[in-house]
């Protein structure tokens, strides 16, 4: 008898000879030790056969004991595991590093709790509800199958709705809802705690490895009614779903960046096919583009919550357009700090941000608001300064920038380049009174440092928390009244083709942010670019409006969801080894046979080293997913024996920095 066993490797299954004494013992999704090389390794059985190995010359080993007397891998799971390998392009092996816990396979228990819960939480029985929550849920609820987006304004109550769709539920089915990273606070825990006791568990990083276990095993065992977790919750070893909850689907954090680059909302969807789940809720504010497509298509329904609860006013969004404001030392506009003050008066806070990412400064002209964007690719070029030259980061042509605007020939162009840090210097200096703490990456490095910040906010300690995009989400703060973006624009000129979606989302949610209390809130959004296109439609909370500008580009473009794209990102060691490598993997894919298929590149990566590696980039782009990664594949075959290069594939990239 042969075992063909699966590690937590980049790599398929190994075939293994099965000893007699275990052979009426084995079963598909035990944990296994195995010999490996030198050593010992545990891996999950993934079935049984190897017949075909009959009379190759390969000497197989056999395994040593068997680890569980019952599955930890359920067999919809593992069927899942091997889908999302194939999908992604990868290996089964990666998919079950992602799916499974590591101390599963290593023993090691690492790493403390970082959010601990209020044991003597009281169960309560919920909200009233409005019509229109009512409505949807009785939509949901109905017998019939269903992918529903709930598509509705911030504070309209979408929780709720989930809460009561798993309430629903039969019996003996179980629920997963996701939801991003950012939004697991003590409150949220709080609120499902409190409806549903111990039957809910929760699948976060801010748990310690061995509560992470712990949690598996009351899934796997079906102690519990529903999981809420983040990206990797999509792999709950539930066998028996009857609704997966997806919570602000659009979330860039859904979709993993590096080994297998999977989106937990596509693994979801593929997940209810192969298991006949029968329903999906996609929960969101301002949806994706290609949800609202389907929604619009038919494909999936569309439940739309277009008020807040007790009919709160959504906040009244402000452009301040900077060219007009007198000479600027400062981020701030009078106007901003004014409210500030004015927010502090009234005892309430204010969330202010700015998206500054690790990028050099991008150049604008300050008399007439232009910035240079590539003709080909209409993306926004990006100032590099070792080259002195503006970069079209997708097709791979540069400008010179000339000492004159393009556009007035006049000399405002200036590279501009505050980050958060730089406004937390202005903001001390302007109101030097003003009791506020920052929320980045820097700033919430350590182990609980958000949930402190957090905390700060909820008990009312800072008057203003000012961050980067992580004060827009998952919050919900009663007292703010006012939430501001300092600078518009480097959200606006990310160059990609969802900048424009990315930058509407954002700046709603965090306009979204302010007056969810009782007071009515205010959002201020400075800009050098107030005719740009999204803030006709984010003034107006007008999603619609934005879907139907920004559809029309996409269809043009050939972008999703018109097209399906995959990236294949390869990486080298020296600028020289790229260079060189490169023109020989023109010359070999030139001779594919792609029926239909673009093949954009190879052209440097937006990004083009990290990590002392060299990155450039080849776009596949194509209507038909099929023919897409039979291309993909072909592409791959002609450049796998290459010498010193990385390939990584992305498939369905959602930005292709
Ligand atoms: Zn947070
Ligand atoms: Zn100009
Ligand atoms: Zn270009």
């Amino acid at each position: 008898m042969h075992a063909n066993v699966l590690f937590p490797i980049n790599a398929e299954a190994f075939t293994y000879i099965v000893p007699e004494a275990l052979e009426s013992k084995i079963k598909p999704g035990q944990r296994v030790l195995a010999p490996f090389k030198r050593g010992d390794k545990v891996g999950i059985v993934t079935g049984f056969g190897g017949d075909k190995l009959k009379g190759k010359e390969i000497k197989l080993r056999s395994l040593k004991s068997i680890l569980d007397e019952e599955p930890l891998v359920p067999a919809n799971l593992l069927k899942l595991i091997k889908w999302a390998g194939q999908y992604y392009m990868s290996t089964s092996g990666l998919a079950l590093k992602n799916a499974l816990l590591s101390a599963f396979f290593t023993g090691r228990k690492q790493g403390k709790a970082r959010l601990t819960y209020d044991e003597n939480i009281k169960k309560s029985g919920g909200f009233s509800l409005t019509q229109e929550q009512q409505n949807a849920l009785t939509e949901i609820n109905n017998p019939e199958d269903g992918v529903f987006l709930v598509h509705g304004v911030t504070g309209s109550g979408k929780t709720e709705i989930y809460i009561r769709a798993i309430k629903a539920l039969p019996d003996d089915k179980k629920a997963i809802v996701l939801v991003p990273e950012i939004a697991i606070t003590a409150q949220m825990v709080d609120r499902f705690r409190s409806r549903f006791g111990d039957e809910v568990v929760f699948y976060h990083s801010g748990l310690s490895t061995g509560e992470r276990m712990t949690q598996w095993r009351k899934m796997r065992n079906g102690e519990v009614k529903a999981v809420i977790g983040v990206r990797s919750a999509v792999f709950a070893p539930f066998e028996n779903i009857g609704l997966i909850v997806i919570d602000e689907e659009q979330e860039a954090s859904y979709k993993q960046f590096e080994g297998l680059r999977y989106s937990a909302r596509d693994v979801a969807l593929a997940r209810a096919k192969l298991e006949g789940i029968n329903k999906i809720i996609l929960g969101s504010a301002t949806p994706s583009l290609e949800a609202f497509y389907n929604a619009e298509n038919g494909k999936i329904r569309y439940l739309e919550l277009k008020q807040r609860v007790e009919q709160r006013p959504l906040p009244q969004v402000e452009i301040i357009d900077m060219t007009m404001e007198d000479k600027q030392t400062f981020s701030f506009s009078n106007k901003l700090i004014d409210s500030i003050k004015e927010t502090i008066s009234a005892n309430k806070q204010s969330l202010i941000m700015l998206n500054r990412r690790g990028y050099s400064p991008f150049p604008i002209c300050t008399d007439c608001g232009y910035t240079y964007k590539c003709p080909a690719c209409s993306i926004t070029l990006i100032y590099h300064k070792d080259t002195k030259t503006l970069n079209c980061h997708y097709c791979g042509s540069h400008l010179i920038p000339q000492a004159l605007c393009p556009q007035c020939k006049g000399t405002g162009i200036k590279y501009l380049g505050a980050g958060t840090q730089r406004v937390e210097e202005e903001l001390h200096t302007l109101i030097p009174e003003l009791s506020f703490t920052r929320m980045d990456r820097d700033t919430t490095r350590k182990k609980l440092s958000h949930y402190r910040i957090v905390k700060q906010m909820e008990e009312k300690k800072i008057e203003v928390l000012l961050g980067t995009q992580m004060v827009a989400k998952g919050h919900d703060f009663p007292d703010v009244t006012l939430s501001a973006v300092v600078s518009a624009d480097i959200t606006l000129n990310m160059p990609d083709f969802r900048s424009g979606e990315r930058a509407f989302q954002l700046f709603t949610q965090l306009a979204g942010r302010a007056g969810r209390g009782d007071f009515p809130g205010k959002a201020l959004i400075q800009t050098y670019e107030p005719e740009h296109y999204v803030f006709d439609y984010v003034r107006h909370h007008d999603y619609n409006g934005f879907y139907k500008k920004e559809i029309v580009q996409r269809k043009e473009l050939f972008y999703p969801p018109f097209s399906k794209l995959i990236r294949i990102i390869l990486s080298f060691k020296t600028k020289e080894t790229a260079k060189k490598t490169v023109k020989d993997i023109s010359v070999r894919i030139k001779r594919i046979d792609h029926k239909g298929i673009e093949i954009l590149g190879p052209a440097p990566a937006p990004i083009e080293k990290i990590r002392n590696l060299w990155r450039w980039h080849l776009i596949l782009k194509g209507k038909n997913s099929r023919a897409l990664r039979r291309t993909a594949s072909l592409v791959l075959e002609k450049i796998r024996g290459i010498r010193n290069i990385k390939i990584d594939i992305d498939v369905d990239p959602i930005n292709l920095l």
